[in-house]
């Protein structure tokens, strides 16, 4: 049987036409006034670049504004941190995106951890990752979040199941992890240094690929009927996992392109629309 398709281009879209409204409703209680993300770009790192426009793309569809904040490649943390500061203070911006990475000499997670609780819409902070392992309020990291609505969306069973998460990243491999906790799954974290790899995603019912390596995992290692989700995206347009011999094998999987990377930016716009709509004493 095919496996099932985990669409994230069209939940994102479906997700866009109900945020539209939202920002709408938004806009007409407060005098037209359209809730503001902040994205801050530092250096010129191209990828970055296009990702930042991905998410000022995003929030003018859906009627939001959006504020671009770009700064030199040899900005310093103080510099860097001056800037956040001033948009926590900045009564009209609701949501702040610092891209990563920054260039090397500024400390990121200080940065990061700059960002006050309330316009932490990427969910980058210690503050709100620690809460959301808490199972408390907080904005979750993008990637994993957009992860976990796209799994509850097409009713993916979680609870007893056992997921395996291939990396530990700050934003990516470590809070999948503890939503995937918090979901009642069984999980096991690998990484770098983990010891029979494939003999670990064997066991997996629930397989999240965050690696950073063009098809690092291969299909063979994956059992029959497991969910794949694939972060990975990778020039060639293939992801960190072998899909193609998944097509027919695996229960539901996340396709690269159009899986888990739309679900990321449409998380962002989400909870800059949650996070503007709380400013605004709306919810
Ligand atoms: P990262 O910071 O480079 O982390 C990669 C992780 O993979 C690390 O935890 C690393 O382990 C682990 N790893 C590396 N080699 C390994 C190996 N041989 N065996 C097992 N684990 C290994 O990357 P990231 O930012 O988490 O991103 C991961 C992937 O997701 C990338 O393909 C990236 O492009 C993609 N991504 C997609 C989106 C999106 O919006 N779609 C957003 C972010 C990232 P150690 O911790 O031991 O070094």
């Amino acid at each position: 049987m095919s496996a099932l398709v985990l669409d994230g281009k069209t939940l994102a879209a479906q997700t866009e036409a109900e945020l539209t409204q939202r920002v709408a409703a938004l806009k007409e209680k407060n005098g037209g006034q359209a809730p503001i993300l902040a994205t801050i770009l530092v250096g010129g790192d191209p990828a970055s670049a296009t990702y930042v426009k991905m998410k000022q793309n995003a929030c003018q569809r859906i009627g939001m504004d959006s504020t671009k904040v770009e700064m030199s490649e040899d900005t310093t943390t103080e510099e860097l941190l001056e800037k956040i500061h001033e948009l926590n203070a900045n009564p009209n911006c609701h949501g702040i995106l610092l891209q990563h990475p920054v260039p090397s000499q500024i400390d990121e997670r200080a940065c990061f951890d700059a960002i006050a609780l309330e316009k932490d819409v990427d969910g980058v902070t210690c503050l709100g990752f620690g809460r959301m392992a808490m199972d408390e309020e907080a904005y979750g990291s993008a990637t994993p979040q957009g992860i976990m609505r796209m799994l509850e969306a097409y009713n993916i069973e979680m609870s007893g199941k056992h997921a395996v998460v291939v990396g530990r990243s700050p934003i990516l491999g470590k809070p999948m992890a503890l939503m995937l906790l918090n979901a009642n799954a069984t999980v096991t974290i690998c990484h770098s240094k983990t010891q029979n790899l494939p003999s670990l995603i064997k066991q997996a019912d629930i397989l999240v690929g965050a690696v950073g390596r063009p098809e690092f995992i291969k299909a063979e290692w994956i059992k029959d009927g497991a969910v794949v989700v694939d972060a990975g995206y990778h020039p060639g347009g293939v992801g960190d996992i072998e899909l193609e011999p998944l097509l027919e094998r695996a229960s539901a999987y996340t396709p690269v392109p159009g899986g888990v990377g739309p679900m990321t930016i449409n998380t962002l716009i989400l909870q800059s629309v949650a996070a503007a709509e709380k400013s605004f004493g709306v919810k």
